[in-house]
């Protein structure tokens, strides 16, 4: 839909003033989600990426939407810090308030080490993770 593809617009030039590369896969076909979760999903993408430029170090940056089964799936990846040594991610008011909208239209917020996305951390061997954070809204129902 139209308000997330404004939002894609919105991040990459973010990503890209802050000299980080993107790549957006998948589509933004949103004709199975609801509005309102379209709009979740947008303020999502936007603080997802907020938190990228704020406190990742990372050079670059992935995007990846798709249809899953009943879901809508929104992944940003980076290559940067991400929490090493087992870490676990401290939430503040960014993430709360992601996942808080999130559960509002039954959706959810999961974070790990970006995991087999990393070439270029990983060829840099200096042992960053990167962080990868999974966004999903259900489809409406037909
Ligand atoms: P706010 O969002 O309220 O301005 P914040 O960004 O610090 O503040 P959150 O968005 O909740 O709060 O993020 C919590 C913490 O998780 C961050 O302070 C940071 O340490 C860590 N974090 C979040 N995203 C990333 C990321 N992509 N890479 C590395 N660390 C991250
Ligand atoms: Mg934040």
């Amino acid at each position: 839909g139209a308000r997330l593809d404004e939002e894609l617009r919105r991040v990459s030039e973010m990503l890209e003033a802050a000299d980080i590369t993107c790549e957006i896969t998948g589509e933004s076909a949103l004709g199975k989600t609801t509005l309102l979760a379209e709009n979740v999903l947008s303020m999502c993408l936007k603080e997802a990426i907020n938190n990228v430029v704020k406190h990742s170090g990372a050079r670059h940056c992935r995007i990846s939407i798709a249809s899953i089964a009943q879901e809508l799936v929104l992944t940003v990846k980076d290559d940067g810090t991400g929490m090493e040594n087992g870490r676990s991610y401290v939430y503040g008011n960014g993430l709360l308030g992601m996942k808080e909208r999130l559960e509002f239209v039954n959706g959810s917020l999961e974070l790990s080490p970006a995991g087999e996305w990393h070439p270029h951390a990983k060829a840099s061997g200096d042992g960053r993770v990167g962080t990868k954070v999974s966004i999903k809204v259900p489809h409406a129902l037909a």
